[in-house]
């Protein structure tokens, strides 16, 4: 009998839970739990790691899982590469469903870098005020810089996790996307933002301050989607029907 895993954390992954449940395909959504859901998945869930590749590998054996859908964010590289892992080890079929990045427009001023330290060692002493809208996980990467910049963070839950810059250093805004161009010019000149890092996570939601960044002028540092091995890979929910489809 055909029993889905999918690993969600994303509004993709939502949508195909929806498009599974509608064709009566059984499955489970895996959230990860880093964040407050903001939508029940269609399907049965599940919350919290696995325990590495190992954990995965027992998880597919004792559910018995017969299909993998990654629709994962594209920079949750750690679940991905376990999922490749445990997925070849069980000769389970996988597919990755992974939206486009986006691609830099007339009026852009990017500076592309592969990685977060890279995002770091490309802040120039001009960029006084930086908006580091890269999520929580990633911030230390810029503690080094915090007594010669200004860092305007933006997250999506509050929480008590103490952030890994001196309070001094920076300010906190908490706000979950979809953001509108209007309010991200905004929100760039009420901060006097002199340069946004941002990772090329592609999509609707957050394309608005690369949209503004370009009205206003103001640099952005790209950072690159993680590399990770080859595998089967699809852009949309309707592709992943598609392909389970073919299988069954
Ligand atoms: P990550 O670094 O790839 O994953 C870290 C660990 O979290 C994984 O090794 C796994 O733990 C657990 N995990 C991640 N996704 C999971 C899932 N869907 N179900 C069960 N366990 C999961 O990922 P991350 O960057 O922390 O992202 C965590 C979740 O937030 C992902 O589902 C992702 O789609 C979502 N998200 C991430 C970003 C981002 O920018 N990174 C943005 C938006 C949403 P075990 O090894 O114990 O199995």
């Amino acid at each position: 009998m055909t029993q889905v895993l999918l690993l969600g954390g994303t509004f993709d992954a939502y949508v195909l839970s929806t498009l599974l449940h509608a064709s009566g395909i059984a499955g489970v959504y895996s959230y990860a739990g880093a964040t407050q859901t903001r939508r029940t998945p269609a399907l049965p869930m599940r919350v919290g790691g696995f325990g590495g590749v190992e954990g995965l590998l027992a998880y597919l054996r004792d559910k018995q899982i017969t299909h993998v859908i990654d629709a994962t964010h594209p920079f949750a590289a750690q679940m991905s590469r376990n999922a490749i892992a445990a997925c070849a080890a069980a000769g389970i079929p996988l597919l990755s469903m992974e939206r486009p990045g986006w691609s830099q427009q007339a009026g852009d001023h990017w500076i592309q870098v592969p990685d977060m330290a890279a995002a770091e060692q490309a802040l120039r002493p001009d960029d006084r005020r930086v908006f580091l809208a890269i999520g929580r996980k990633q911030l230390a990467a810029f503690a080094g810089k915090a007594e010669q910049h200004h860092f305007v963070l933006r997250v999506v839950d509050r929480t008590e996790e103490a952030l890994p810059l001196p309070a001094d250093s920076h300010e906190l805004i908490v706000a979950r996307g979809p953001f509108r161009v209007e309010d991200e010019i905004a929100l760039l000149k009420r901060h006097a933002v002199d340069c946004i890092v941002s990772k090329n996570a592609g999509g609707a939601d957050t394309y608005a301050k690369i949209e503004a960044a370009r009205a206003l002028r103001i640099p952005v540092i790209m950072v690159d989607r993680p590399q990770l091995p080859q595998r089967l890979r699809c852009q949309t929910p309707e592709q992943a029907m598609g392909w389970l489809k073919s299988l069954l």
